[in-house]
């Protein structure tokens, strides 16, 4: 049977998101919270200034009822402009239909409003300043230090969840009491953002209704747009060797690199060299866990459990599925240990998939998009979409723009990237592919899936 209060250690995007599900069920919950109240005082909402919200994402907003509250502050994105280094563009859509797109939001403002939300629920409170520095799961304790006083203290717990994102203290404490193990796979690449104030990117001609990308083989600046006509710039660059953060240390080092490979972005860019020194250069990773449960006492979900590089803009959004998925076990389980055990196995291999796909979109995104091959294929994909309705659908698409499970997508990616492959063999142009052996082998190889995309 359940126990009627849940303590959630996080009140980042998921945390706040998880306890309405949660307090719509009847549960009472509390969040304790590291930081101070964003509402109140100026804090940065960490991470990334912006984010891409997708389709699993607006589906769990939906659910509580948010998405009416944040919809009025997205900036669709249907495609993605590509920057080379002479300054031209090329503009390329994300898919065939009305509905593939993705849009730009404000972290903090979506905290925000996830924060306002979970405090209107009666039956949700949340304590801010109280960091969480590990968790007796035998004892049913867990110890936080205020940040305001620095004094320590035991909380008991009757069901906690850690919703503590990638530095997570519930998983670490839970990979100290042997419950678990986990893996963390640091990417040789690191981030800094740079910002494009009002209007500047605008004037200059940049579309607002767009992703911006400048690849550049090995690294690549990206720009998401915001709501005030700005935009959020991201390098993305090796920490080490010849172009990296630490190759980049003077102001001519930085000027150079720029003028080399982002000619157009300096004017977009004021104080690039104080910006690119004064900013923080951000680590990235994936962490893999075994498990990520402890018995019936603890479950880690979002970050906490799975966090992946950013590269397919699905950190959120998978936390958000997360959430959907674990509130609909409690209509299957009356037992919060099956129920946890359900959760880590159900979501294991999806969180396990996205995790890669995101990996290799980074090549993507930095690489492949240069190269003229890629854009035969996409048209290709777009083809097949077009005459096999609801079996083919590409890879971007179903992880972006619809709910199959990020599993489904990997395994069905790969088949239709060997599909791809074949057609694109000695054509140039999507006009000569075989539609007689796209269809065979679409029947055969897809087949073996069922016939429809789940
Ligand atoms: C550069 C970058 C770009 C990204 N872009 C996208 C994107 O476009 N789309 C997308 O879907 N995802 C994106 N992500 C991923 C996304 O940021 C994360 O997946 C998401 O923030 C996870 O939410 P979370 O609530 O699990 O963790 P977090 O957002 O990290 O929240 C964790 C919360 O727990 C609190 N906390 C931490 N430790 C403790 C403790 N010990 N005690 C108490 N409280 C604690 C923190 O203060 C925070 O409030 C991006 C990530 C990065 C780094």
């Amino acid at each position: 049977m359940f126990r009627n209060e849940i303590t959630l250690i996080g009140a980042g995007l998921v945390g706040c998101l998880l306890s309405i599900y949660l307090s719509r069920r009847g549960f009472s919950v509390r969040i304790f919270e590291s930081r101070p109240d964003m509402r109140t005082h100026s804090i940065s909402a960490g991470r990334s200034i912006n984010l891409s919200l997708s389709e699993r994402g607006i589906h769990a907003l939906k659910e509580v009822g948010l998405y009416g509250n944040i919809e009025k502050h997205l900036i669709e994105m249907p495609g993605r402009m590509l920057h080379d280094k002479s300054g031209e563009l090329q503009y390329q859509t994300y898919g065939i239909n009305p509905g593939d797109v993705h849009y730009s939001v404000s972290r903090g403002l979506l905290n925000k409003i996830l924060l306002d939300a979970a405090e209107s629920e009666k039956s949700v409170s949340i304590r801010f300043n109280e960091y969480c520095t590990g968790v007796n799961f035998d004892a049913k304790k867990f110890f936080v230090r205020n940040t305001t006083t620095s004094k320590i203290r035991a909380v008991d717990f009757d069901l906690l969840i850690g919703t503590d994102g990638a530095g997570s203290s519930v998983r670490q404490s839970m990979i100290k009491a042997q419950a678990i193990r986990c893996k963390h796979e640091v990417l040789a690449h690191g981030y800094k953002e740079l910002s494009i104030p009002e209007d500047l990117g605008i004037a200059h001609g940049m579309e607002k209704n767009a992703l911006h990308i400048w690849p550049r083989g090995g690294f690549m600046l990206i720009a998401l747009p915001n709501t005030d006509n700005s935009f959020t710039g991201t390098l993305f660059l090796p920490h080490k060797g010849s172009s990296s953060f630490e190759s980049l240390k003077g102001d001519q080092s930085i000027l150079d690199f720029f003028h080399a490979q982002f000619p157009d972005a300096i004017p977009l860019i004021p104080n690039l060299t104080l910006n690119f020194k004064n900013n923080p250069t951000g680590s990235l990773g994936t962490i893999r866990c075994s498990d990520w449960h402890v018995r019936g006492k603890a479950l880690v979900i979002g970050d906490a459990a799975h966090a992946i590089v950013p590269f397919h803009g699905q950190g959120m959004n998978c936390g958000f599925e997360d959430c959907s998925v674990l509130i609909n076990l409690f209509d299957k389980y009356k037992d919060i240990e099956e129920l946890f055990k359900a959760f880590a196995s159900q979501r294991k291999p999806d969180a396990n998939a996205i995790a890669d796909m995101a990996l290799e979109n980074y090549i993507e995104m930095r690489d492949a998009v240069r190269n003229p091959k890629f854009h035969l294929l996409k048209q290709i994909e777009w083809l097949l979409e077009k005459r096999y309705s609801k079996r083919f659908i590409p890879r971007y698409s179903m992880v972006m723009f619809h709910r199959i499970p990020y599993a489904v997508a990997k395994e069905r990616g790969e088949i239709q990237s060997a599909i791809l492959s074949e057609l694109a063999e000695s054509i140039e142009r999507v006009e000569e592919v075989n539609v007689d052996v796209a269809d065979q082998l679409v029947e055969e190889k897809l087949a073996l899936l069922g016939n429809e995309v789940p």
